[in-house]
């Protein structure tokens, strides 16, 4: 009988709009959010957090022990939200290559809760730009879709103001000192875009920080618009070996 069918219809559809699947794991969950064992699988940073580079701070020092060897970075203070691993890597794994935007959202959402504190010391959030055939490629910058929440959310607004002039190879193998000297002069502010910078507290925001390298491109390249400071937000803090 056709009404039967169409009730039927109905009730597939019904049922396939409500169900949802986990952000970490793929599996199907009731609500729009992640499963128990994913949200287990979260390690926030505890403060304090290195100003070097937003991980834990481990010893006696302000500054981790990766950071002290580092040496002196761009910026002033940093903030990474979670530990590089467990559901916040599938997630940002997702997100960069896996055509999931929504997950820069929920990962924003989920990185402003215990920030605020940090975040309300700066005037503008300035997104680490791609090179635009990655953009193409991958359809957003994911740093900008977190920016853009975290806009959202604390009503500091943000903005595009680095240019991306280089395209560099995917980076995560290379060691620090090969980083830098390829990123070297990648960014740029453009003339037009100092204003935006001068004399504020510039909130720098990219996915993930692994030895800062990408970020201490983009930050000299915001030096040159003489900011009051420069802070670092990543979603996570990746060690390296
Ligand atoms: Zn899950
Ligand atoms: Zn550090």
């Amino acid at each position: 009988m056709p009404g039967n069918r169409v009730k039927n219809l109905l009730i597939w559809s019904m049922e396939n709009l409500l169900a949802f699947s986990c952000p970490g794991c793929g599996k199907t969950t009731e609500n729009n959010g992640l499963c128990r064992e994913c949200r287990q699988k979260i390690h926030p940073i505890e403060p304090p957090h290195c100003p070097g580079c937003g991980g834990k701070s481990d010893g006696i020092f302000a500054e981790c022990s990766q950071c002290l060897e580092a040496g002196t970075r761009p910026w002033d203070d940093a903030y990474a939200a979670f530990d590089y691993n467990g559901t916040i890597r599938e997630m940002i794994v997702q997100l960069k290559f896996q055509h999931r935007p929504e997950n820069g959202i929920m990962l924003a959402q989920m990185a402003a809760g215990n920030a605020g504190e940090f975040l309300m010391k700066y005037d503008l959030i300035v997104p680490v730009p791609l090179h635009f055939l990655r953009q193409m490629k991958r359809g957003y910058n994911q740093s900008e879709i977190i920016s853009r929440e975290l806009s959202a959310i604390t009503g500091i607004p943000y903005r595009n103001l680095l240019r991306r002039s280089k395209y560099t190879a995917p980076q995560s193998r290379q060691n620090r000192q090969r980083r830098l000297k390829t990123l070297k002069n990648t960014f740029s502010l453009p003339q037009k875009n100092i204003e935006y910078v001068n004399s504020k507290h510039i909130l720098l925001l990219d996915d993930v920080f692994t030895t800062g390298a990408t970020l201490n491109a983009a930050a000299c390249a915001l030096q040159t618009g003489n900011p009051a400071s420069i802070g670092v937000f990543t979603i996570a803090r990746r060690g390296v070996m």
